[in-house]
């Protein structure tokens, strides 16, 4: 018998929940039955997205807005607990990469980086965790990257963000544990999206090399988890990091 995972009733937010892994666990969440909102800058692919969740018979809702901006994400909020009235799951997994050698990497690089990727997961989760500790409930689910935990050259900015992350999550965790809350984070390796794509050929082959398993991983690979980490199946489960690798980070 399989094991099948029922999130009906739950709400969710994905941040970047419009393309890449973000509309992957969008849509996996939407197939457990959680009713699922994507908020993201693109108005028309957002719409989109929100239009297909809500062919799977859950609520879709499209919220535009830019992580990086307080009065965006607070309108955001502001609509989804008008249209929701409350927030179950929240994944913070928008993200942008401004690579460059430290040297050469301009103050803006380094300041959007880490303003969209860490404050931008630390605007959500503020406005969020204060609505799940009145509801007693909830999970908030980071994605991170193996490159805040290993590093990675020319990345010094991204790596900070998402290492930045890492402790924020363990440090929140704590904070919200005493009332049931839990938050996790995944650090997804070399997983084929638009982000990786444009990495190169050269950086592609590279990064195959050294996975273990010997394939890229897909965006399901990393949903699967956070579907898991959304459910109950996971409950005891909290301030954790999990890579989803493919046995590249031991
Ligand atoms: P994509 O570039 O495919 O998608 C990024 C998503 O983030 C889009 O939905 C984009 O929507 C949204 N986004 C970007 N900036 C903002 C912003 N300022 N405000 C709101 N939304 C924003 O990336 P991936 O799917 O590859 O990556 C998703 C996450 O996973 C990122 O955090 C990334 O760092 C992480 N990750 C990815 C890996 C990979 O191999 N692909 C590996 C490890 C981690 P829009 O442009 O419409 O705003």
């Amino acid at each position: 018998m399989g094991v099948s995972i029922d999130l009906s009733g739950k709400r969710a937010l994905v941040t970047g929940g419009n393309r890449g892994i973000g509309r992957t666990i969008a849509e996996r969440l939407a197939e457990a039955g959680a009713d699922v909102a994507v908020f993201a800058r693109s108005e028309e692919s957002v719409a989109e997205a929100a239009r297909a969740l809500s062919e799977r018979g859950v609520r879709g809702l499209a919220l535009t807005g830019d992580v990086g901006s307080d009065a965006d994400v607070e309108r955001a909020w502001d609509t989804l607990m008008e249209e929701f009235g409350q927030l179950d799951i929240l994944v913070n997994n928008a993200g942008i990469t401004r690579d460059g050698l430290l040297l050469r990497m301009k103050p803006e690089d380094w300041h959007a980086v880490l303003d969209v990727n860490l404050t931008g997961a630390f605007r959500w989760s503020r406005l969020a965790a204060r609505q799940m500790l009145r509801q007693k409930s909830g999970t908030i689910i980071n994605i991170s990257s193996i490159v805040g935990v290993i590093g990675n050259p020319g990345q010094t900015n991204y790596a900070a963000s998402k290492a930045g992350l890492i402790g924020f999550s363990k440090s929140l965790a704590v904070e919200v544990a005493a009332r049931g809350i839990t938050v996790n984070v995944i650090a997804p390796g070399f997983i084929e999206t638009e982000m990786t794509h444009a990495l190169g050929e050269g950086a592609q082959a590279e990064f195959l090399s050294r996975i273990p398993l010997g394939k890229l991983g897909t965006t399901g690979d990393v949903a699967d988890l956070a579907v898991f980490l959304a459910s109950p199946m996971s409950d005891y489960i909290t301030g954790q990091v999990i890579c989803v690798d493919g046995g590249l980070t031991r």
